[in-house]
């Protein structure tokens, strides 16, 4: 073992050379991946508990979504929107159901999905809600995150996100995570829907206070305001419901799904509302070359079946109650808060032991893989296929990171 030359620094040289450096990933170089489980360059294996971002709730190669790509690769894998197949009447009905929907915009990414759900937000306030001609108004929460696109980033508070890139996108307005009354001051005759996340992601894992999406919800009513609720990495069963939202028993107008619904495989992202809301869209009006493709209709129905059971959204939740009681007792011992439902969590390092980063580091060579943000902060959102030993293991490794 000992004299076999290690791979890694290699490969992350290989990996890094001619790739466009918009991130800075751990050095560690992914070959396999199985369950919550992956293994590197040099044979060493991981337990991920960063799943994608959520991407991966159902974990690496599950044999139900990998069967029905197989089966799908056999078959047909693309015919654009202009003809019809048989994939998309599955895929887009068991997806409206699970929302309790009528209608599904089925896109590839989510800053896509997000943007197309500014775009039917707009068209909805012109046509139905009589908003005068360009004067439309979105309020969005500070330290939102919904993505990269240029209009995106155009009402991001996060700097880095954003700086550079404009002229901005004009029709935003900014209000405190969490602050009712501050939105209902930022909401007027020209405000056409509220776009925010359940629980915000980026931003360190931040759970609104108790009652805040029932008074959004509520404002929303009363105002004549889309309530748009951005859960492609908090939905489909990552805090241990179907939707962030179900814990406030609130149903948004549009829910913006992205990530899991990909299993793992394909991008796959949607915008799913009732026909008075998507309804708004003509032939023409809107479209995308990937989107509702048949691999991807076939792996989105795949996951929105492992979903109807309700099995990962319990797992979630008994999971998230162990995992979370984990962290809780490492508090006062190198971390100073946690937060998060279910199989998520952010987990504040005090800063004066190590950063996030340097603690993601150190679990990376404990065979633990994590994200920071913010500095101070790691992300834990570990699949939901996750063994408890598995998480018992994590909170070991983070301890023994935290005790130095
Ligand atoms: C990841 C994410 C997005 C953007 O999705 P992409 O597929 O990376 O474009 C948007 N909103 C939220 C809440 C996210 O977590």
């Amino acid at each position: 073992m000992s004299d076999t030359p290690l791979r890694t620094d290699a490969a992350v040289a290989e990996a890094e050379r001619h790739t466009a450096h918009n991130y800075h990933p751990l050095p560690v170089v992914l070959t396999e991946g199985d369950g919550a489980w992956v293994t590197d360059v040099d044979g060493r294996r991981y337990l991920d508990c960063l799943a994608g971002y959520s991407a991966l709730n159902f974990g690496h190669r599950h044999p139900a979504l990998i069967d029905a790509a197989r089966k799908q690769l056999e078959a047909v894998t693309l015919t654009s929107r202009a003809f019809l197949h048989d994939q998309l009447g599955p895929f887009t009905r068991a997806l409206a159901q699970l929302c309790g929907k009528d209608l599904v915009l089925p896109m590839n990414t989510g800053a896509e999905a997000v943007e197309s759900a500014i775009k039917v937000a707009r068209k909805w306030g012109y046509r139905v809600k009589g908003v005068p001609d360009g004067q439309a108004s979105i309020v969005v929460a500070e330290n939102n995150f919904h993505g990269r696109t240029t209009t995106i980033v155009s009402f991001s508070t996060d700097p880095v996100a954003r700086a550079d890139y404009g002229p901005y996108t004009p029709g935003f307005r900014l209000v405190p995570y969490g602050d009712l009354e501050a939105m209902r001051s930022a909401i007027d005759e020209t405000t056409v829907a509220v776009l925010i996340e359940p629980i915000q992601g980026e931003a360190g894992v931040i759970v609104p206070p108790d009652g805040y999406l029932r008074g959004v919800r509520d404002l929303c009513t009363d105002q004549n305001v889309l309530f748009v609720a951005d859960e492609i990495q908090s939905g489909l069963g990552r805090t241990g419901y179907t939707f962030a939202c179900d814990h406030e028993g609130v149903v948004p107008d549009m829910y913006v799904l992205g990530k899991a619904l990909g299993g793992g495989i394909v991008p796959v992202s949607a915008v799913v509302a009732d026909a008075d809301v998507l309804g708004v869209l003509r032939p023409g009006e809107h479209g995308s070359t990937f989107g509702g493709n048949p691999l991807a209709c076939a792996v989105g129905l795949a996951v929105v079946e492992l979903l109807r059971t309700g099995e990962f959204q319990a797992r979630a939740r008994e999971l998230g109650a162990v995992l979370h009681e984990g962290l809780r007792s490492l508090v006062g011992h190198g971390v100073t808060a946690v937060r998060g439902r279910g199989l998520w969590a952010g987990v504040d390092i005090d800063p004066g032991l190590m950063t996030g980063r340097e603690a993601c580091e150190r679990l990376m060579a404990r065979g633990v893989l994590a994200k920071d943000t913010h500095g101070a902060t790691i992300r834990l959102a570990p699949p939901l296929v996750v063994a408890e030993g598995d998480l018992q293991f994590a909170i070991a490794r983070l301890a023994e990171v935290l005790a130095g």
